[in-house]
């Protein structure tokens, strides 16, 4: 059959309608190009990107160093499996090993995988080192935490959309409350524990941001009970919080890790999203040798981890976010930011409040769930050219590509005051 390009928006939005499943329910725009901060659509139309594809296009769209080092490698060879050593895996792994300070890498594609990668890991552990009894090995999880959306990942989920109908779940998961150390260190108490899983800021659940000493608190605690303290890092890290992770203030300016009040060097680290800067499915776990040593040749793989491509992409990615110091830019356009949202909420009875940290921040709605208003008011910044999504009803989350540049930060702050200072509820 023929196969044409849709000319127009709207026929490819009814494209999209006709032929795909229904699992995802997109703000009325078809984007066609991508570059730095900015994305046109069909009709040409051009708009600030305040999702990032969820933190994955940190580096901005179509960053020329990642998309050169992907375009070289796949002429090259692009994949082998893991069935024979490749030329590019070995130099990656020394690379973004060193690059977040762990002895060693398990590479996998997508976020969710490297979840299960790292669930795997702590079962694991915990009967071959812990010594856990059999089939006992036990997961801490947080409530409205996302991690991914595999039948097990969602057996520990507390939204009800993205469990209802999936069962029967998969055992060996508790969830307590986030931000909750006392209910953290009551599950600590049965020794069958084998980790913590936990995000150091929840990001879909709309960027909801623990108390400063947190994450240092729970993994002190994890310590005490020997139990691994992982850390979902797959939003949170590579740059997006003002620092290389949320959890661990390890950043390539000077002066970051001052200023980073967290210090927790995770057991167990999980990265995605932009670990590829949005080229391509890039994730890993990255633990130290006694840690990742449980596993062994057959027990865990995938034919598309650690190929040429994805190791190449992966190298870039990072480059670009230490060589552009995209950290601290993501601090000093975050403080900006939030100093705007605060100020807008003191004049608008639209906004309850702001919170985030660099440059993952979120606008709370003073409206319920249910309602419109959040989605309205995204349609509204998306007719005014800066395109956010609503989470959780009526929580906006803005998360630029970190690249963005303090003239184009104060267009999209002048953007949002003016679609929410214009705006007539429904
Ligand atoms: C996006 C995300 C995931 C899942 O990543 P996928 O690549 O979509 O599978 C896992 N954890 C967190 C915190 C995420 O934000």
């Amino acid at each position: 059959m023929e196969i044409k390009n849709p000319q127009t928006s709207q026929e490819a939005m009814t494209l999209e309608n006709v032929h795909g499943a229904h699992n995802y329910h997109p703000l009325p725009v078809v984007l066609d190009r991508g570059e730095g901060v900015y994305v046109w659509d069909i009709e040409g139309k051009q708009y600030f990107d305040f999702l990032s594809a969820y933190s994955a296009v940190n580096q901005g769209h179509c960053h020329p160093r990642i998309v050169n080092a992907m375009t070289e490698q796949a002429q090259k060879l692009t994949l082998t499996s893991r069935a024979f050593f490749n030329s590019n895996l070995g130099k990656y792994e020394q690379f973004v090993t060193s690059f977040f300070g762990y002895d060693k890498v398990l590479p996998m594609n997508t976020g969710a995988e490297a979840v299960e990668t790292a669930i795997k890991i702590a079962r694991k552990w915990a009967y071959d080192i812990k010594g856990v009894p059999a089939n006992q090995a036990k997961i801490i999880t947080c409530s409205e935490n996302f991690h991914g959306r595999t039948t097990t990942i969602v057996s520990f989920s507390t939204d009800g959309v993205a469990t209802g109908g999936f069962g029967p779940y998969t055992p060996g998961f508790e969830v307590i409350p986030y931000n909750d150390l006392t209910a953290l260190k009551a599950a600590l108490e049965d020794p069958n524990v084998a980790g913590f899983l936990v995000e150091p800021i929840q990001g879909e659940a709309g960027v909801n941001t623990p108390d400063d000493d947190y994450i240092v608190q729970a993994h002190a605690l994890c310590k005490a009970a020997n139990v691994l303290f992982i850390a979902d890092e797959v939003q949170t890290g590579i740059a997006r919080t003002g620092a290389l992770l949320a959890t661990c203030g390890k950043c390539t300016c000077a002066g970051a890790c001052e200023r980073q009040p967290t210090f927790a060097k995770a057991d167990v680290l999980i990265l995605g999203k932009a670990l590829s800067g949005g080229a391509y499915p890039v994730s890993a776990v990255l633990a130290d040798n006694e840690i990742m040593g449980v596993i062994h040749p057959g027990q865990h793989g995938s034919t598309f981890g650690g190929n040429p491509v994805a190791a190449e992409v992966g190298i870039a990615a990072l480059l670009v976010i230490d060589e552009e110091h995209l950290a601290q830019n993501a601090r000093t356009m975050g403080e900006r930011f939030r100093e705007a949202m605060e100020q807008l909420a003191s004049e608008s009875d639209l906004i309850v409040k702001a919170r985030g940290r660099g440059l993952l921040n979120a606008i709370i709605i003073n409206d319920s769930p249910e309602s419109s208003t959040a989605w309205d008011l995204c349609v509204a910044m998306k007719d005014n050219g800066l395109l956010a999504k609503p989470t959780h009803g009526n929580i906006i989350r803005f998360a630029p590509p970190l690249v963005i540049t303090e003239d184009q930060m104060e267009a999209c702050i002048s953007i949002i005051r003016d679609t929410v200072l214009g705006f007539k509820r429904a």
